[in-house]
Protein backbone atom coordinates (compact mmCIF):
# COMPACT_ATOMS: atom_id res chain seq x y z
CA UNK A 1 0.00 0.00 0.00
CA UNK A 2 2.63 2.30 0.83
CA UNK A 3 3.88 4.62 -2.10
CA UNK A 4 7.75 3.51 -3.35
CA UNK A 5 10.08 6.28 -3.41
CA UNK A 6 11.67 5.77 -6.65
CA UNK A 7 7.88 6.44 -7.95
CA UNK A 8 7.68 9.72 -9.15
CA UNK A 9 5.54 12.44 -7.28
CA UNK A 10 2.26 12.69 -8.09
CA UNK A 11 0.91 15.11 -10.83
CA UNK A 12 -0.39 18.60 -9.17
CA UNK A 13 -3.68 19.38 -9.93
CA UNK A 14 -3.14 21.25 -12.97
CA UNK A 15 -1.26 17.93 -14.61
CA UNK A 16 2.29 18.98 -14.57
CA UNK A 17 4.38 16.85 -12.44
CA UNK A 18 5.98 19.23 -9.74
CA UNK A 19 10.05 18.55 -9.69
CA UNK A 20 11.37 17.27 -6.38
CA UNK A 21 8.36 17.92 -4.39
CA UNK A 22 9.38 15.11 -1.56
CA UNK A 23 12.54 14.99 0.84
CA UNK A 24 13.47 11.66 -1.63
CA UNK A 25 13.60 13.53 -4.31
CA UNK A 26 15.80 16.50 -2.75
CA UNK A 27 18.10 13.18 -1.62
CA UNK A 28 18.39 11.73 -5.44
CA UNK A 29 18.75 15.15 -6.31
CA UNK A 30 21.90 16.05 -4.08
CA UNK A 31 22.92 12.15 -4.78
CA UNK A 32 23.46 13.27 -8.69
CA UNK A 33 25.68 16.12 -7.63
CA UNK A 34 27.52 13.82 -5.14
CA UNK A 35 27.98 11.43 -8.15
CA UNK A 36 29.51 14.15 -10.35
CA UNK A 37 32.27 15.09 -8.23
CA UNK A 38 32.91 11.39 -7.32
CA UNK A 39 36.24 9.26 -8.08
CA UNK A 40 36.15 5.56 -6.88
CA UNK A 41 38.61 5.73 -4.02
CA UNK A 42 39.47 2.12 -4.69
CA UNK A 43 38.73 0.81 -1.03
CA UNK A 44 38.51 -2.31 0.37
CA UNK A 45 35.47 -3.13 2.04
CA UNK A 46 37.46 -3.16 5.34
CA UNK A 47 37.61 -0.52 7.49
CA UNK A 48 40.88 1.19 7.45
CA UNK A 49 41.18 1.76 11.28
CA UNK A 50 39.19 -1.55 12.06
CA UNK A 51 36.66 -0.66 13.90
CA UNK A 52 32.87 -0.86 14.07
CA UNK A 53 31.18 2.19 15.94
CA UNK A 54 27.67 1.58 17.40
CA UNK A 55 25.61 4.37 18.22
CA UNK A 56 22.40 5.39 18.18
CA UNK A 57 20.31 6.97 14.86
CA UNK A 58 19.67 10.19 16.03
CA UNK A 59 19.48 13.08 13.72
CA UNK A 60 22.18 15.30 15.98
CA UNK A 61 25.08 12.79 15.88
CA UNK A 62 27.10 13.34 12.90
CA UNK A 63 29.68 10.30 13.60
CA UNK A 64 32.36 10.91 11.29
CA UNK A 65 32.44 15.10 11.92
CA UNK A 66 32.72 13.96 15.52
CA UNK A 67 35.04 11.60 15.36
CA UNK A 68 37.33 12.76 12.88
CA UNK A 69 36.53 9.76 10.16
CA UNK A 70 37.34 9.51 7.20
CA UNK A 71 35.15 7.86 4.31
CA UNK A 72 36.36 3.85 4.66
CA UNK A 73 37.76 4.08 8.17
CA UNK A 74 35.03 2.32 9.82
CA UNK A 75 31.91 0.67 10.03
CA UNK A 76 28.81 2.88 11.54
CA UNK A 77 25.80 0.56 12.84
CA UNK A 78 23.04 2.32 14.73
CA UNK A 79 19.63 1.45 15.81
CA UNK A 80 16.89 3.44 18.17
CA UNK A 81 19.19 4.12 21.43
CA UNK A 82 22.45 2.64 19.82
CA UNK A 83 21.53 -0.48 22.10
CA UNK A 84 23.28 -3.76 21.64
CA UNK A 85 20.61 -6.10 20.28
CA UNK A 86 20.25 -9.62 18.71
CA UNK A 87 20.89 -7.36 15.00
CA UNK A 88 23.78 -5.56 16.38
CA UNK A 89 25.19 -8.77 17.52
CA UNK A 90 24.73 -9.84 14.12
CA UNK A 91 26.46 -6.54 12.38
CA UNK A 92 29.21 -7.01 14.24
CA UNK A 93 30.48 -10.99 14.21
CA UNK A 94 30.40 -9.83 10.59
CA UNK A 95 32.22 -6.42 11.18
CA UNK A 96 34.72 -9.05 12.87
CA UNK A 97 34.93 -12.15 11.41
CA UNK A 98 34.50 -11.69 7.97
CA UNK A 99 35.51 -7.24 7.51
CA UNK A 100 38.38 -7.54 10.15
CA UNK A 101 37.10 -4.94 12.60
CA UNK A 102 38.58 -5.35 16.17
CA UNK A 103 37.80 -2.40 18.27
CA UNK A 104 33.88 -1.44 18.88
CA UNK A 105 33.07 1.97 19.98
CA UNK A 106 29.59 2.22 21.86
CA UNK A 107 28.38 5.74 21.88
CA UNK A 108 24.48 7.01 23.13
CA UNK A 109 23.46 10.08 24.02
CA UNK A 110 21.81 13.11 25.66
CA UNK A 111 18.44 13.73 24.97
CA UNK A 112 17.70 10.63 23.56
CA UNK A 113 14.38 9.41 22.18
CA UNK A 114 14.45 6.54 24.24
CA UNK A 115 14.67 8.14 27.76
CA UNK A 116 11.31 9.21 27.53
CA UNK A 117 9.81 5.56 26.33
CA UNK A 118 8.47 2.28 28.43
CA UNK A 119 8.01 -0.87 27.57
CA UNK A 120 4.02 0.57 27.90
CA UNK A 121 5.13 1.51 24.28
CA UNK A 122 5.21 -2.00 22.97
CA UNK A 123 2.20 -2.94 25.31
CA UNK A 124 -0.02 -0.28 23.86
CA UNK A 125 1.72 -1.09 20.06
CA UNK A 126 0.27 -4.46 20.44
CA UNK A 127 -2.94 -3.20 21.36
CA UNK A 128 -3.59 -0.79 18.76
CA UNK A 129 -2.52 -2.80 16.00
CA UNK A 130 -3.58 -6.88 17.13
CA UNK A 131 0.35 -8.21 16.71
CA UNK A 132 2.96 -8.22 19.44
CA UNK A 133 6.43 -7.24 18.18
CA UNK A 134 8.98 -9.76 18.56
CA UNK A 135 11.64 -6.90 19.79
CA UNK A 136 11.69 -5.21 23.09
CA UNK A 137 11.62 -1.16 23.01
CA UNK A 138 14.92 -1.52 24.71
CA UNK A 139 13.76 2.24 26.49
CA UNK A 140 16.37 3.01 29.65
CA UNK A 141 16.04 6.02 32.00
CA UNK A 142 19.56 5.98 32.51
CA UNK A 143 21.89 6.52 29.90
CA UNK A 144 25.33 5.50 32.10
CA UNK A 145 24.09 2.42 32.99
CA UNK A 146 22.58 1.36 29.40
CA UNK A 147 26.27 2.10 27.70
CA UNK A 148 27.06 -0.09 30.35
CA UNK A 149 24.67 -2.91 29.55
CA UNK A 150 25.41 -2.55 26.01
CA UNK A 151 29.43 -3.18 26.70
CA UNK A 152 28.28 -5.81 28.75
CA UNK A 153 26.65 -7.62 26.05
CA UNK A 154 29.24 -6.93 23.80
CA UNK A 155 31.65 -8.69 26.30
CA UNK A 156 29.97 -11.57 26.65
CA UNK A 157 28.84 -12.00 23.41
CA UNK A 158 30.67 -15.76 22.23
CA UNK A 159 30.55 -14.88 18.95
CA UNK A 160 32.58 -11.89 18.37
CA UNK A 161 36.84 -12.69 18.01
CA UNK A 162 37.61 -9.06 19.88
CA UNK A 163 36.33 -8.19 22.69
CA UNK A 164 39.55 -6.29 24.37
CA UNK A 165 39.10 -3.06 23.06
CA UNK A 166 35.48 -2.03 23.72
CA UNK A 167 34.79 1.30 24.72
CA UNK A 168 31.82 3.19 25.93
CA UNK A 169 30.78 7.05 25.60
CA UNK A 170 27.40 9.33 25.83
CA UNK A 171 27.95 12.10 23.82
CA UNK A 172 26.45 15.55 24.65
CA UNK A 173 24.10 16.87 21.95
CA UNK A 174 24.74 20.38 22.98
CA UNK A 175 28.50 20.58 23.28
CA UNK A 176 29.88 17.68 21.06
CA UNK A 177 31.49 16.24 23.36
CA UNK A 178 32.17 12.54 24.40
CA UNK A 179 32.23 11.31 28.09
CA UNK A 180 33.47 8.36 28.65
CA UNK A 181 31.98 5.22 30.75
CA UNK A 182 33.47 2.79 32.67
CA UNK A 183 32.04 -0.73 33.77
CA UNK A 184 31.74 -0.43 36.99
CA UNK A 185 33.90 -1.76 39.73
ZN1 LIG B 1 19.02 8.48 20.69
Amino acid sequence: MSISASQSPSPAADGTAPAGTTVTDRLVTANAQYADAFSDPGMDARPVLKVAVVACMDARLDLHAALGLELGDCHTIRNAGGVVTDDIIRSLTISQRALGTRSVVLIHHTDCGLLGLTEDFRHDLAAEVGQRPTWAVEAFKDLDEDVRQSMERVRTSPFLLHKDDVRGFVFDVTTGLLREIFPQR
